[in-house]
């Protein structure tokens, strides 16, 4: 007998019937001899609906109501799945974060999880139960409901999964899979087998939203073997994220992120010398806006460029506050470009592969595009280019690096 966590997103809990199809998949776990944790997200867009709802009556609500507010979404999923279970045979409880007792510091808006006290689920399971979780909300120590972050249902059940030492923790949602990149832009896209955590925090962080980056960040410290499936398909294995297998030679690149969120900034003509890098990053990093990729190039007339990427939310603010920096160091203009994309090729394989960045720049260079910004980690090799190139780009990877469909 296996224990399985199964979590199931937003959409794959949006109507009525769509919860009666997920009590049915839960039971045939059960029936299959499985001891079975569910953990379950608020009906697609009532999350969104809710803040809505706050918003109107403040600009900026209590983080403290609001988790007390949003926290109820997953209550209405969790009560309507046991009961489903119910309806089909299945004895079911459901319990909200703060009854299982998910215990979590007290950042509103952003808790983690600090432990699980999982005796009433051990009790129920036992008793030959399912047991319902909502996820995405814990409580903190002195009673107050707290969540966990947007997406955060994720990492509930990857937590449950690690408190309860579960044989696996399976997320089921709206694709089937992790794949080599998005369909939408290369249809010829492929559904991988397996993927490592690492790879698989490279493809999250990189904007692909199949996972939230914490869940895979948890799994991966606490060593949960984590499945993604789709829950609206009978059959299929899905993708399943575990650690690199040794004495398995590693593709070379599993996969291609891209990321439309930046935005580029660069500062022309400040003075090269000592202290310049961090003038110019100081009251950015002040102002709390996250900076991405950075390239300095020097000029021969003693001076430097210096240019940044940010998320593109907050490219305006950033462009305000280089603008007084550049007064300030009588450098010659600011330019903030916000057209740009990053293009990411992903994969563990890396590491025993030479010459991946060549044949990336040759790929990008026979289609004509031009490359603004590069960067590399030991897993990732990074690039900005013009956004008109994203489909073109990634398409042309995926070719040159044998990633489509058998
Ligand atoms: N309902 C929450 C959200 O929309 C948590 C989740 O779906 O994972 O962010
Ligand atoms: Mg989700």
């Amino acid at each position: 007998m296996a224990l399985i966590v199964q979590k199931y997103g937003g959409t794959s809990v949006g109507t009525v019937e769509r919860i009666q199809n997920v009590a049915r998949r839960v039971k045939k776990a059960r029936d299959a001899g499985n001891e079975v944790v569910v953990v379950v997200s608020a009906m697609s867009g009532e999350t969104n609906r809710l803040i809505g709802l706050a918003g109107e009556i403040s600009e900026h609500p209590d983080p403290r109501e609001l988790d007390v507010l949003v926290t109820t979404g997953e209550q209405v999923t969790i009560a309507l799945l046991a009961m489903a279970l119910q309806e089909i045979g299945c004895d079911a409880r459901s319990y909200t974060g703060a009854q299982v007792r998910i215990l979590t510091d007290s950042a509103h808006g952003k808790a983690r999880i600090n432990d699980i006290d999982d005796t009433r689920v051990h009790a129920d399971l036992k008793a030959g139960r399912v047991v319902v979780v909502a996820g995405f909300q814990g409580i903190d120590q002195n009673g107050n409901i707290t969540t966990l972050g947007r997406g955060g249902s994720d990492t509930t059940a990857v937590a449950m999964a690690a408190a309860l030492r579960a044989d696996e923790c399976q997320i089921f949602t709206d694709v089937d899979g992790v794949y080599t990149t998005d369909p939408r832009v290369e249809p010829k896209a492929r559904k991988l087998d397996r993927i490592t955590f690492e790879e698989m925090l490279e493809m999250a962080s990189l904007g692909s939203k199949v996972l939230q980056i914490r869940s895979v960040e948890f799994a991966g410290k606490y060593n949960v073997p984590l499945r993604v499936l789709s829950s609206f398909e009978e059959e299929g294995e899905g993708t399943l994220i575990t650690f690199e297998e040794d004495g398995v030679e590693a593709a070379k690149i599993s996969g291609i992120a891209f990321n439309r969120d930046e935005a580029k900034l660069t500062i022309r003509g400040v003075p090269d010398e000592p202290g310049v890098a961090y003038k110019i990053l100081g009251p950015i990093g002040d102002a709390n806006i996250e900076v991405d990729m950075i390239v300095q190039n020097i000029a021969n007339d003693g001076t430097t460029d210096f240019t940044f990427t940010v998320n593109r939310s907050e490219c305006d603010k950033a462009r305000g506050i280089l603008q007084r920096t550049a007064d300030e160091l009588g450098a010659r203009e600011v330019i903030a470009d916000d057209h740009i994309v990053k293009i990411s090729l992903v994969g563990v394989g890396m590491r025993s592969h030479a010459g991946i960045a060549s044949q990336m720049f040759q790929t990008l260079s026979h289609e004509g595009i031009n490359i603004q910004m590069i960067s590399t980690s030991e897993i990732k090799i990074s690039v900005v280019v013009d956004e008109k190139y994203l489909e073109l780009g990634v398409r042309a990877l995926h070719e040159a690096f044998g990633l489509e469909q058998e």
